[in-house]
């Protein structure tokens, strides 16, 4: 169990150090800020939506570990995925970082790294901050996400 732990603290460390799909994404569809004022997390993600599949996402801004690390890995998982997907994805990673889903039940592939985050509840924001953003970019709100 330890084992296990020690992988996924290395694998959030590795998203901290080199986020994957940094940056703007060129001609992008769908965009959204958002921002966790708790923690001075800021986020902007970028989307290519074809149809109802998500072709593309990339994401930049300044945040803690936790929230670089969850964008990171959102943007990884989400690529190609349909949109209902994308919205299935969340809802079980959110259930999972707040706690109220048992993780580890293997549906949320590399996302349940982010499991430990249930243990610091002050973290859940940082961990969601990404995925609430890309919501608002997807819902085509154009307002800015804030977690308060
Ligand atoms: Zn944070």
């Amino acid at each position: 169990m330890s084992d296990l732990r020690e992988l996924y603290q290395e694998v959030i460390l590795d998203h901290t150090k080199r986020p994957r799909n940094f940056g703007t994404l060129e001609g992008s569809s769908h965009r959204a800020e958002g921002n966790n004022p708790l923690c001075g997390d800021e986020i902007r993600v970028t989307v290519k939506v074809d149809g109802d599949s998500i072709r593309e996402l990339r994401f930049e801004g300044a945040g803690c570990a936790i929230s670089t690390a969850s964008a990171s890995l959102m943007t990884e998982a989400l690529a190609g995925k349909t949109i209902e997907q994308a919205n299935c994805l969340f809802d079980r990673f959110h259930g999972v970082v707040t706690g109220e889903i048992a993780r580890d039940d293997g549906k949320l592939g590399k996302l349940a790294v982010m499991g430990g985050v249930a243990e610091y509840p002050l973290r859940v924001k940082c961990a969601t901050l990404a995925w609430h953003t890309l919501r608002a970019a997807l819902e085509g709100s154009g307002e800015p996400v804030t977690t308060e």
